[in-house]
C-alpha cells in the first residue's frame, strides 16, 4: 500500500464536495442530476456544505440498465483482471486518504483522524477482495450412482443494489462494492442521503482505476424514493442492505419480485463484565466501544452488565474515561476523540433514551448534555453519556439509541447475565471481559449474537463473516461466506458413464 502519511488536505475548502455536487455516477460517466436539489448539511456547524440530486425514475433506469449491459462482459473476465483492477483502486483510495477523510468528515462529523482510518480500511477491503477473487473455488461434490460426476460452479448473481447508511460512509459502500467486483457482478449504489458525498469519491477512484463503464453506478436520492425504486426494479437481482431494522423489513416486505437479499441490521449490543474480568481492560473496551463514532455504530456496546463484586469500581471507572474524551469540531481536530453527531434526529433519540432512564430511576455517571460553548451552538454534539443501575424497562437497555449513550446494571449470577444479554430482538455482536475459562465458554456459548468479541472490542475483521442473526438480519460480510452471498450455486450433473 503506498505511504499515505505526507499527505496534505486544504481543510477550510470543501473542493472535492464542489466538484461532486449534484452529480450522480451513471454508465462510468458523472452527470448533472435532473431531479430537485437536497441539502447536505455539516454537522458540525449547521451550515449547508452543497446538495444532491434526487434521482428521478428514468436515472434509476438508466443506472440499471448500464451494471445490466456491462454484467455481461464483466461477468466474464478472468478473475485476475478483477483482482488487478481492485488492487488499483485499492492503491489510489490509500494514496488520496486525507483528501477522502475530509470529505467523510465535513458531511458525518466524524474526527479527520478516524475518517481517514475508516478509507484506509476500504482499501484494505479492496485488496483483501482482490485476493479472494482469485480463490473462488467450485467444488465436485460425490454421487448417488456410478457413472456420473457432479460439479457446483459459482456463478455472480448479476445487479447489485447497495443502499447504505450514513455512519460508516466508505467501509459500507466499500464491502458491498469489493465483493460484487470480485465476484464478477455489477452494481448500483445508493448512499444515505446525509452523507453522499464519500460514495461519489470512491467512483471518482473507480474511474482512474479502470474499472469499466457501467460496473458501478452511484445514485443519490431519498431512500423512500431512489432506494425503494431500486428493491422493486425488476433488473435488479440483489439488493444488499445495510441501514435500520425497520427499512431492512420494509424491503424484505414490498420486494415485488423474489430476489436475493443481504439484511445488516440494527443492533443491541451487551457487554458482560465477569468477577474474573481484567477491570481496567474491561473499562478501555467499554469506552472505545460504546462512544467511538458518538455511538453511532451496529455494533456500539448499549447495555453492560456487571458482575456485583466489580460493579462501583467499573461504573466509577468507566464514568472517568467518559468525562475525559474529548468533543470537537472534527475538521479543526482531527484527533478529536468524538466528533458532533452526524444529524439531529440521532441525537435527538439519545436525548430521549436518557431522560426515559433518568425518570425511570437510573443514575447519571458521566456526560448527560452538550458540551457548553460557542463551537458547539450550531452542531449536534453531545457529551459521552453513562448512566448506571439500569433496568429492562428503560429503553437504553433494550433499544438500539444508536448514540454516545451507555446503561450499566449489576447482575449475581452468569445465567441471569446471559438471559439478560439474549432478552432482546436484536443479535449482531456481544462482548465479554472474563478470564475465568468456565466463564468464558459458558457465555461464548451461551450469546445468541452472530459476533461475540472476548476481552477486545473488535469483533469484525476482514477475514471472518460478519452477520447479525434474529432481527439484525440475514447474511453475512467479510469473509468467504461475504463473498459467496454474491454467487449464485449451479449444479452441474453429468453422466459419462465411465466405471458404471
Ligand atoms: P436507515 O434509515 O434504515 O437507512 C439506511 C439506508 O436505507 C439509507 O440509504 C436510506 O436512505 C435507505 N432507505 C430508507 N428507506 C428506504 C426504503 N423504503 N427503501 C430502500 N431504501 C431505503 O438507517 P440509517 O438511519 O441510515 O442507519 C442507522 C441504522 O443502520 C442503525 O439501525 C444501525 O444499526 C444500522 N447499521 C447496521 C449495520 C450492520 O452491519 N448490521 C452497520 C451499520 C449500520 P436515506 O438516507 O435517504 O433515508
Ligand atoms: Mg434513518
Amino acid at each position: 500500500m503506498p505511504k499515505v502519511k505526507n499527505q496534505m488536505a486544504d481543510t477550510n475548502s470543501n473542493e472535492g464536495i464542489s466538484r461532486l455536487d449534484g452529480q450522480l455516477f451513471i454508465g462510468g460517466s458523472f452527470v448533472p442530476g435532473e431531479g430537485l436539489r437536497l441539502p447536505v448539511e455539516n454537522p458540525a456547524t449547521g451550515t449547508i456544505i452543497g446538495h444532491i440530486a434526487a434521482a428521478t425514475q428514468a436515472e434509476v433506469n438508466a443506472a440499471v440498465f448500464a451494471a445490466r449491459k456491462a454484467f455481461s462482459a464483466w461477468s466474464r473476465t478472468m478473475p485476475r483482471t478483477r483482482a488487478d483492477a481492485l488492487h488499483r483502486l485499492g492503491n489510489l483510495i490509500a494514496a488520496d486518504a486525507l483528501n477522502m477523510a475530509v470529505i467523510m468528515t465535513t458531511e458525518q462529523g466524524k474526527p479527520v483522524n478516524e475518517a481517514k482510518g475508516e478509507i484506509l480500511k476500504l482499501a484494505e477491503a479492496c485488496h483483501f477482495y482482490a485476493e479472494e477473487a482469485t480463490r473462488v473455488f467450485g467444488e465436485i461434490v460425490p454421487n448417488d450412482q456410478p457413472g456420473f460426476q457432479s460439479l457446483v460452479m459459482r456463478e455472480p448473481i448479476g445487479v447489485v443494489a447497495a443502499i447504505t447508511p450514513w455512519n460508516y460512509p466508505a467501509e459500507l459502500v466499500g464491502w458491498k462494492l469489493c465483493a460484487s467486483l470480485a465476484a464478477g457482478c455489477t452494481i448500483v449504489i445508493k448512499p444515505a442521503e446525509i452523507t453522499p458525498y464519500t460514495a461519489l469519491a470512491i467512483a471518482e477512484k473507480c474511474v482512474e482505476a479502470g474499472i469499466p463503464a457501467g460496473v458501478v453506478n452511484i445514485l443519490t436520492g431519498k431512500g423512500s424514493l431512489v432506494g425503494q425504486a431500486l428493491v422493486e426494479h425488476p433488473q435488479v437481482d440483489k439488493v444488499a442492505f445495510t441501514g435500520s431494522s425497520a427499512v431492512g423489513l420494509h424491503i424484505q416486505q414490498s420486494c415485488p419480485q423474489v430476489k436475493r437479499l443481504s439484511l445488516e441490521l440494527g443492533g443491541n449490543c451487551p457487554m458482560i463484565v465477569t468477577a474474573s474480568a481484567d477491570v481496567a481492560a474491561a473499562v478501555r473496551g467499554a469506552t472505545r466501544r460504546s462512544f467511538r463514532n458518538c455511538g453511532q455504530i451496529c455494533i456500539a456496546v448499549n447495555r453492560i452488565y456487571v458482575h456485583r463484586s466489580v460493579y462501583n469500581d467499573f461504573v466509577t471507572r468507566l464514568g472517568v474515561a467518559a468525562d475525559a474524551l474529548s468533543v470537537q469540531n472534527g475538521l479543526e481536530n482531527p484527533g478529536a476523540d468524538l466528533g458532533p453527531m452526524a444529524s439531529a434526529e440521532p441525537l435527538a433519540k439519545t436525548a430521549q433514551h436518557l431522560a426515559d432512564a433518568l425518570q425511570k430511576g437510573a443514575r447519571l455517571v458521566a456526560g448527560g448534555k452538550a458540551p457548553e460553548g460557542q463551537g458547539y451552538a450550531n452542531g449536534h454534539f453531545f457529551r459521552p453519556t453513562v448512566v448506571a443501575d439500569c433496568t429492562h424497562a428503560m429503553k437504553v437497555m433494550t433499544e438500539e439509541t444508536f448514540g454516545p449513550l451507555v446503561g450499566v446494571a449489576p447482575f449475581d449470577d452468569l445465567s441471569e447475565a446471559v438471559a439478560l444479554a439474549n432478552d432482546t430482538p436484536y443479535g449482531l455482536a456481544s462482548y465479554v471481559f472474563a478470564r475465568d475459562l468456565v466463564e468464558v465458554q459458558t457465555l461464548s456459548q451461551g450469546l445468541d449474537y452472530g459476533n461475540v468479541a472476548i476481552n477486545n472490542v473488535d469483533p469484525g475483521m476482514m477475514n471472518a463473516p460478519y452477520g447479525g442473526r434474529k432481527q439484525s438480519g440475514i447474511g453475512y460480510e467479510h469473509g468467504r461466506e461475504g463473498l459467496l452471498e454474491y454467487f449464485n450455486f449451479k449444479h452441474v450433473r453429468l453422466h459419462h458413464g465411465v466405471g458404471a
